[in-house]
């Protein structure tokens, strides 16, 4: 007889639950969001080794797919890297009395934002996930000039076909001396930002050369100038230096991913 709809989920839920017990037996990981010890992070659709040989060759730098996923809190590694930053870097007492815009919000980075307590904490996104998130086009904020201290827009630019029109957005809304915190997956070794081109069209193809099946572009190294154009003054702070005692398959983060603090003066 066929199993139920319902009783495949539960089966799937026990499975999950006692892989995610024994996983819990090892020490060797650490979530700093959940705080969990445990064997392993999740890999992301097959982990690197499952990356084409051609974004390989370009050093691309994005999620860390080995280390993906937390087993407990589901987290993923780029809001743990955000949120080893934002230790480090003491972000955290800046957010306090603050009036903040974030785009396509981590649910786990907002959490903590919000324990903050800013002054106001806008999250927007253009087709919202989650109660509390308003429908928001990067590329059109309703918001007046020089609102935000900070704007967080994290792995969105790849996705946005009008990407310079979204960091003129961002520049706009922002006061001066406020800071977007602006991270992209790119590849430094691609001088040139790879986008509409027309043999790439199909979503393997989007996956083999973009990296993902609804990614736009490849952003090269010249991503920094697009977002010096529009008129930040940028800081790419390395994990080295910021994170140097972190070692990236423990915290489960990429160490090739920098924090992108784009500054408006
Ligand atoms: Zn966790």
């Amino acid at each position: 007889m066929a199993m139920s709809y319902k009783a495949q989920q539960d089966n799937v839920g026990l499975i999950r639950k006692i892989r995610r017990g024994i996983n819990g037996l090892g020490r060797k990981c650490h979530c700093c969001i959940c705080g969990k010890r445990f064997m392993r992070f999740s890999t992301y659709r097959g982990g690197w080794d499952a990356v084409s040989s051609y974004l390989k060759q370009l050093d691309w730098t994005g999620s860390d797919f080995d280390h993906f996923w937390c087993p407990f809190c589901r987290s993923h590694d780029r809001e743990r890297h955000l949120k080893l930053y934002f230790d480090a870097l003491n972000f955290w007492d800046k957010f306090k009395g603050a009036t903040v815009l974030h785009i396509a919000p981590e649910k786990h980075i907002a959490l903590c934002i919000e324990s903050c307590q800013p002054k106001r904490y806008l999250k927007g996104d253009i087709v919202p996930a989650r109660e509390g998130v308003e429908v928001m086009d990067v590329t059109a904020i309703p918001e007046a000039d020089n609102t935000f201290d900070f704007v967080l827009c994290n792995h969105v630019l790849e996705h946005v076909p009008d990407d310079r029109k979204a960091l003129s957005e961002i520049f706009r809304v922002l006061k001066p001396g406020g800071v977007a915190i602006l991270q992209t997956p790119y590849a430094p070794e691609l001088r040139y930002t790879r986008e509409r081109d027309p043999s790439i069209s199909t979503e393997a193809q989007r996956l083999e050369f973009y990296g993902q099946e609804d990614h736009i572009r490849l952003y090269g190294i010249d991503l920094l100038d697009r977002i010096l154009e529009s008129g930040f003054d940028l800081q790419l702070k390395k994990h080295s230096a910021v994170l140097p005692e972190v070692d990236s398959a423990v915290a489960g983060v990429n160490s090739a991913e920098p924090l992108f603090v784009a500054r408006k003066h």
